[in-house]
């Protein structure tokens, strides 16, 4: 589907890369290389009702930074985001609100795209939707049925689409069978107990009480067409619609090397969601998903969980609307490190609006350079990086410390850093880097 536009990433002279990310896989800070100068992404997208609250804009803007961090290093980004645009939760909302599931959709897609160029987040180069994937999902799971790692669940007869139809039934991974396959295990990737992870799969949409599963752990792969539900062809597995982790791991397979880089995602996806995406694609053909998983942490409003279900949802759409700048809201998400769960509150905004101030004040009492005289939007590239480009890439450089970077543009603007940099390689070095337009009026 269509993407949206990126926002003009000023090049600096390359950095050498040294990059050490915290991977939940392995509960360790680890070096992550890119070999021949390609680093590859996903970020698991959302699934478009109640698009973008904050917590969707904090996880999109630090993976962002990931993004920044590879170009200034001289690495080619290779980006992809799905958007789950068909799935119980969407239905559940299309339902309540009578609208039109594909309408919903699509009005969430859009809005998503309008807060994300505004927010100044880099676009991925493949954004797919499930709609749109599900032949290679039908694939992909008749590939894992061949290979007896999924099985059929009859569907119960009172959910059968029609009186006396007989589908083939829902299609569900085999996790014991899985794990005698291949070298993934349960627990390897979201790195939880077993019983931790019993009591997140109800809650994250599993369904462990379902009759005629293996293990109750067992994650829908297939759901067989139902009554007054939307359906698909799925050759031999009968008309249905897929589940949620395939999704991502088909889009991942064929977008992207195996294993990627860098599988990112909010900490909710951590189980059952990363668990079973990876699951699959390596029950698949034996190679590892990624090679690091990233987890954002979740974002409250006022020191309570932010939930569709308490109605305390921040949208990126609504404070926009309010007339908080972007840049603003970019620099508040900034303030935390990705990996911590923190708490909105409006006075957030404020304090990071005077933050930013202080940052265009030390811009404008900043060195001329010589570029400046003559081309103030479009200076010419730096050949040497700057200290605060040093500066900055190597905050980013340990586990994408932002608000460790954001102090050092403290630094600077207190005086006590990059002092001859000139205002125009200030602005293209913090744009490049950080995604903050300084000077912009
Ligand atoms: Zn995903």
């Amino acid at each position: 589907m269509r993407s949206w536009t990126s926002p003009d990433v000023p090049q600096l002279p390359a950095l050498q890369a040294s990059l050490q990310l915290f991977d939940t896989a392995s509960d360790a800070l680890v070096p992550v290389e890119t070999p021949d100068d390609v680093g590859s992404l996903y970020v698991c997208g959302i699934t478009p009702y109640d698009a973008t609250h904050l917590g969707h804009a904090n996880t999109y803007v630090h993976f962002d930074l990931l993004v920044r961090y590879w170009l200034a290093s001289g690495v080619d980004v290779r980006y992809v985001q799905n958007v789950t645009d068909i799935d119980d939760p969407l239905l559940d909302r299309a339902t309540a609100t009578e609208v039109d599931w594909r309408d919903l959709a699509e009005d969430q897609t859009e809005l998503f795209r309008q807060d994300m160029a505004a927010l100044d987040v880099i676009a991925p180069g493949d954004f797919l939707g499930a709609v749109e994937t599900i032949p290679q999902v039908v694939e992909d799971v008749e590939r894992l049925v061949e290979l007896g790692v999924a099985y059929r669940v009859p569907v119960p007869e009172a959910e059968a689409a029609q009186a006396g139809q007989s589908p083939a039934g829902d299609v569900y991974f085999d996790i014991a069978a899985a794990e005698s396959s291949s070298p993934w295990q349960l627990g390897s990737i979201g790195n939880y107990t077993r019983p931790e992870m019993e009591e997140l799969f109800p809650e994250r949409g599993g369904d462990p009480e379902r009759a005629g599963k293996r293990d109750a752990l067992d994650p829908l792969l297939w759901r067989a067409r139902r009554a007054g539900e939307p359906y698909w062809d799925g050759a031999s597995l009968g008309e249905g619609r897929p589940g949620w982790h395939i999704e991502c791991s088909v889009i991942a397979r064929r977008h992207l090397p195996a294993p990627f880089t860098v599988q990112g995602g909010g900490s909710d996806l951590r189980f059952p969601h990363h668990e079973f995406s990876a699951a699959h694609a390596t029950a698949a053909d034996g190679l590892p998903l990624a090679t690091c998983y990233l987890h954002a942490g979740m974002v409250g409003l006022d020191g309570s969980k932010m939930s569709k279900s308490r109605g305390n949802l921040v949208l990126v759409s609504a404070l926009r609307e309010s007339g908080a700048d972007p840049q603003v809201i970019r620099t508040v998400l900034l303030e935390h490190h990705y990996r911590e769960d923190w708490s909105f509150t409006d006075g957030m905004l404020v304090s990071a609006a005077a933050r930013l101030a202080r940052w265009n004040e030390a811009l404008a009492s900043a060195p001329q350079g010589p570029a400046d005289q003559y081309q103030t939007d479009q200076p010419a590239a730096a050949s040497a990086p700057n200290e605060l480009q040093y500066a900055l890439h190597s905050a980013l450089s340990l586990n994408l410390n932002a608000p460790a970077a954001l102090d050092q543009l403290d630094m600077w603007a207190r005086g006590h850093l990059a002092q001859g940099v000139s205002q125009a390689e200030v602005r293209r070095t913090v744009q490049a880097l950080l995604g903050i337009r300084l000077g912009a009026a």
